[in-house]
């Protein structure tokens, strides 16, 4: 287990997982927006950038060559298969805002939450999943991004995914956007609450008012 996990000022580690069309990049992108104090990690992936997509902004953009040296030499925190191309965390990144107690989210699928769980047990798992699987659809199409192909591949893959929503503690279901952005809000909000968060940025309050730290 990684020891900055319990380190006193570690911040909070959000992982927000949906099958593809689900909302993750919207909800993310609406929560940013209102608290930019929250860090979103990019990803590196194999897969090729969409129209507008600019490498270190949405994904840094590797061959898979580079991807296999990153994950041979340990830089990445957790990697995956996805829909034919491979996705990781880099390591450095997530160390560095944990350590300095920033708040992380993470948005990466299923697989990569399992690992990220065993390095971060306190990371607060979110799953969303869209109203139906019609309305999933329409949404991929109406995104317009990604070849017939790859939408009817990732529709396929949705069912998988969808399976996995049980490991997650909270589970939004996307379908008026600005309900669904405010209850992300409301979960991070309680998540700051936590009283491993509380007693950690509010260590010298705690002192003061005689509440050990029992090692919660
Ligand atoms: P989207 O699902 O339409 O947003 O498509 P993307 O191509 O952005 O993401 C494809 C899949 O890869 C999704 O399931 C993501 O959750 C997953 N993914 C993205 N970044 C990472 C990562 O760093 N690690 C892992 N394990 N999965 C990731
Ligand atoms: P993901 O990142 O999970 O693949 P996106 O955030 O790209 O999903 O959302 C997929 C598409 O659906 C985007 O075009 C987005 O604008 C749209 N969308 C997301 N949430 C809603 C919603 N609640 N109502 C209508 N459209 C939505
Ligand atoms: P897209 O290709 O549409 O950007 O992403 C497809 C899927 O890959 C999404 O479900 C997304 O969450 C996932 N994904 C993106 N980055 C990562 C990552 O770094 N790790 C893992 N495990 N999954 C990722």
């Amino acid at each position: 287990m990684d020891t900055l996990a319990h380190a006193p000022h570690a911040g909070n580690l959000f992982i927000i997982a949906a099958p593809s069309g689900g909302g993750k990049s919207s909800l993310v992108a609406g929560l940013l927006r209102n608290d930019p104090s929250i860090h979103l990690s990019v990803s590196c992936t194999t897969r090729a950038p969409r129209p507008g997509e600019q490498d270190g902004r949405e994904y840094h953009f590797v061959t898979p060559e580079a991807f296999e040296a990153m994950r041979e030499s340990g830089e990445l925190l957790e990697w995956a298969k996805v829909h034919g191309n491979h996705y990781g965390t880099p390591r450095r990144w997530i160390q560095s805002a944990m350590s300095e107690g920033r708040d992380a989210i993470l948005e990466i699928d299923w697989q990569g939450a399992r690992q990220v769980r065993q390095h971060f047990p306190s990371a607060v798992g979110v799953f969303i999943v869209p109203p139906s699987i019609e309305v999933l659809e329409e949404r991929l199409h109406r995104r317009g991004q990604d070849d017939p192909q790859v939408i009817a591949r990732r529709l396929v893959a949705a069912g998988g995914e969808l399976a996995h929503a049980p490991e997650f503690e909270y589970v939004i279901i996307n379908q008026e956007f600005s309900v669904a952005l405010q209850e992300l809000e409301t979960i991070i909000r309680a998540s700051r609450l936590r009283y491993a968060s509380q007693s950690a940025r509010h260590a010298e309050l705690f002192a003061q008012l005689g509440i050990l730290n029992d090692g919660h």
